[in-house]
This record gives C-alpha cells, sequence and structure tokens, in this order.
C-alpha cells in the first residue's frame, strides 16, 4: 500500500483534512485501551485504492522549538511516504513558515501536491493563485470545515502512487513482528532466536522501502521477522517521540500473521503495555504474550501462575493469547516460543466446516438459550465461516440488533473451544436474514 503524508505548519487544518480522509474507518473497540483516540496513521480509500495516511502535525516533540518541529515532521513525511500532500491556509497568503517547509519537500525528491484549505466558498479561489510561486505545480482549493474540493486532490494525490510490487502472500512462511515498550527487550529476543542453534537465518534483506525483515527457517518453517522499529536512523530527535514508533508499529503489525507482546516481567506490567497490545488486537492478527526477562525473578512454584493472573486481568482483551515465559539474555525456556508461534498462526489462518459451526451453534443454544429483549427472542438460522485471518463467522438471524454483546461474546467463546482458536482472535457478524 502506498502511504500519504500530510506535512504543513500548525493550524493549517492538518489534522481536520485527516479525519476527513480516513474519517468512518476508524473504528472504536471497546475495552480496548486507548487505541483509536489521537491516532497519527490510519488507512483511507479512494477510487478502489486503499492507503496509509500519515498526519505529521500529530507528532510533537516537546517543548522543541517551532522550526524543529516542522523540520522532523517534513522529515517523517519524507522517510515514510510515497506522496506528499503540503498543506497551506489560503487565508493567510505565503509565510515564512510555508517557504521553510517546502525547501525541504523541495530536496526530498518525493511527489507532492499543494493543497490550499480554507477556501471555504467559491469567492475565496482568488486566492490560491500567489500559492504557484511555491512551485509545486497547481494548488488545489479545500475546505476541510466544509469538506470541499477532497475529491480533485485526491484525484491527483493517487496519480503519483508507485506501482508497488504486491507483497508475495506466501502461505507457507509465518511473519511476525515483536512489540513492546523501549527496552523490554525486542532487539535481545530477535538476536537469541537468531542465535539459535538449529535456526538457518537465510537473509537479511530489506523487502520493503522501509523495513528490513529477516528470514530464517527452524524445523522445515520459514518464518520472516518484521522490523517495527526503523532504527536506520537512531538518534534523531523524532525517533523518541512515542506516536512516531506506535506508526512504526502499526505499520509492522499490519504486515504480520502473529504479533509477540513483549513484557518485562522486571518492571511488571505497565500502562504503555496494555496500549501496546491493544494494537495487534486491534488489527485481528494472533498475539502471542512473551514475558521476557524471567531470569530477573526469584521463582517458586507459583510465580508462573501468579504472573499469568497478574497479565490476565491486565490484558482481559487478549484472553485467547497464549503467554510464554522467557529470558532472551540466558536463552531460558526460548524454545517455547516458536512452537507458540506456529501455533497461533495455524489458528489464524484455520477453517472450519459449515456442519460442524452449525452443529456448535446448536449445542451452544441449547446450554445458554438466547436471549429476549422487549419480548423478542434473537432466533439463530444458520452461521458460515466467511474468511479467515482472523477467522470471521456470519451468524444469520432474525433481528441483528437482537444479538447482545454478552450473548455474541458467549457463542465466540464456544466456537473457541470447540475448535480451539488458540492465540487468535475471531470475529462474529450477527447478519439478518433475507
Ligand atoms: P528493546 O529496546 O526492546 O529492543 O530492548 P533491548 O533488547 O535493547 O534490551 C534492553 C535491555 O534489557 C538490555 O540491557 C538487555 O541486555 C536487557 N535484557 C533483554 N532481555 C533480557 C532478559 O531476558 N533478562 C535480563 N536480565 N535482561 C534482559
Amino acid at each position: 500500500k502506498s502511504t500519504v503524508a500530510i506535512v504543513g505548519r500548525p493550524n493549517v487544518g492538518k489534522s481536520t483534512i485527516f479525519n476527513r480522509l480516513v474519517g468512518e474507518r476508524i473504528s472504536i473497540v471497546e475495552d480496548t485501551p486507548g487505541v483509536t483516540r489521537d491516532r497519527i496513521y490510519a488507512d483511507a480509500e479512494w477510487l478502489n485504492h486503499t492507503f496509509h495516511v500519515i498526519d505529521t502535525g500529530g507528532i510533537e516533540l516537546g517543548d522543541e522549538p517551532l522550526l524543529v518541529q516542522m523540520r522532523a515532521q517534513a522529515e517523517i513525511a519524507i522517510e515514510e511516504s510515497d506522496v506528499i500532500i503540503f498543506m497551506v491556509n489560503g487565508r493567510d497568503g505565503i509565510t515564512a513558515a510555508d517557504e521553510e517547509v517546502s525547501k525541504l519537500l523541495f530536496k526530498s525528491n518525493k511527489p507532492v501536491v499543494l493543497a490550499v484549505n480554507k477556501v471555504d466558498n467559491p469567492e475565496m479561489r482568488e486566492s490560491i493563485y500567489e500559492f504557484y510561486s511555491l512551485g509545486f505545480g497547481d494548488p488545489y482549493p479545500i475546505s476541510g470545515s466544509h469538506g470541499l474540493g477532497l475529491g480533485d486532490l485526491l484525484d491527483e494525490t493517487i496519480t503519483h502512487f508507485p506501482d508497488l510490487p504486491e507483497e508475495v502472500e506466501d502461505d507457507e512462511t509465518i511473519r511476525f513482528s515483536v512489540i513492546g515498550r523501549p527496552n523490554v527487550g525486542k532487539s535481545s529476543l530477535i538476536n537469541s532466536l537468531l542465535g539459535q542453534e538449529r535456526v538457518i537465518v537465510s537473509d537479511i534483506a530489506g523487502t520493503t522501502r522501509d523495513a528490513v525483515d529477516t528470514s530464517f527457517t527452524r524445523d522445515d518453517q520459514d518464518f520472516v521477522i518484521i522490523d517495527t522499529a526503523g532504527m536506520r536512523k537512531r538518534g534523531k530527535v523524532y525517533e523518541s517521540t512515542e506516536k512516531y514508533s506506535v506508526m512504526r508499529a502499526l505499520k509492522a503489525i499490519e504486515r504480520s500473521d502473529v504479533v509477540l507482546a513483549l513484557i518485562d516481567a522486571d518492571t511488571g506490567i505497565q500502562e504503555q503495555d496494555k496500549k501496546i497490545a491493544g494494537y495487534a488486537h486491534e488489527a485481528g492478527k494472533s498475539v502471542v504474550i512473551v514475558v521476557n526477562k524471567w531470569d530477573t525473578i526469584d521463582k517458586d512454584e507459583t510465580s508462573i501462575k501468579e504472573f499469568e493472573d497478574e497479565v490476565r486481568s491486565a490484558f482481559r482483551y487478549l484472553d485467547y493469547a497464549p503467554i510464554v515465559f522467557l529470558s532472551a539474555k540466558t536463552k531460558k525456556r526460548i524454545h517455547t516460543l516458536l512452537p507458540a508461534v506456529v501455533q497461533a498462526s495455524e489458528n489464524h489462518a484455520k477453517r472450519v466446516s459449515t456442519n460442524l459451526l452449525n452443529e456448535v451453534i446448536v449445542d451452544a443454544l441449547a446450554m445458554n438459550p438466547s436471549p429476549s429483549i422487549k419480548g423478542q427472542t434473537l432466533k439463530i438460522f444458520y452461521s458460515t465461516q466467511v474468511a479467515v485471518k482472523p477467522p470471521t463467522f456470519v451468524v444469520f438471524v432474525n433481528d441483528p440488533n437482537l444479538m447482545h454483546f454478552t450473548y455474541e461474546r458467549f457463542l465466540e467463546n464456544r466456537i473457541r473451544e470447540a475448535f480451539g482458536f488458540v492465540g487468535t482472535p475471531i470475529h462474529i457478524i450477527a447478519r439478518k436474514r433475507t
């Protein structure tokens, strides 16, 4: 997928446009902590193209001066995107800050589409002409608050998308990424995995423009570790900003089948851990929770059980994720990791037979009759699996509004238990039988 970044000095209306572009596509999943609020990175769609959009204005750098902020945002846009939407304010004319940003964009050699925002009515269209002098060709008048002009702007934007090679969908290979707070041991874990005997690292290649993936083989199974960190420019001021690293993590998660959510046993579970793991859940990926630095814990027979309880209550929405305890440093128990990844990946792609599925639903109904709301009873006629990665089931009913989420959850658990969907989320969609 191509990536579009929106750049411009503060208050030109970047976030308004971002929200318009990705609008309804951001779904809020309840009980996943803090995932969808405050997003700077999301998918949008125009004329059969789906693409990523980055709102660089959402990347803040603490107290850095404005100029530093703008420069960092422009650099992120240049590094991460295929096309840049450069946004200015039609009411202000060209400002010194606009000129600063254009200099950086010029040097990048990336395609730039110039959007003149706050052109709320036709009379104001005169104001766009002076922006020709910025040197980015035709300015596109838009109005974020009224939603005007976006069609023309996007038509122009998509003409600049490169012909990206389709990422080869090879069902034999298991693609996974490692996410977690700084210092939980992501790099150490990857190094330990790759340094293991019986692991053959076949190549380390830049398979996409902005990630360095590593492939290896273990017991005839091919794996690819998808790079999350984008370490190439370590030390740059924006590398340390949380939203930027979140964005990199989201990009990696999206390309993964399985996501390893790393926790540091030494520091214990923290708020940020929940948030980060929530991204994987929300993306519908299989998840393995990895408790690293297990060597630092004084263990007795109950310590695993205790920590497990803690993890379960902190990550309620990940009740399907297996928990693996290990030490990346001493390599103790590290052999338990890949089997869990393989299992989670197989379940993510699993299809179940329609007959068996309906038997399970009939049994579930017998065990726990469907609810009534205001005298109306939910009737379930028939169910079928419509997708994998994650497994998705459509349940045909008399009225989807009668499917209470607690009942949906009950059906989900029955399906999960009956077919052993360990590691993967599953989705249930109630649809009216026509
Ligand atoms: P990252 O930021 O998540 O990639 O974390 P690193 O892999 O750089 O590790 C951060 C620190 O934790 C380093 O000092 C590691 O040596 C240490 N560390 C990583 N794994 C373990 C472990 O299993 N046990 C202990 N005791 N320390 C670890």
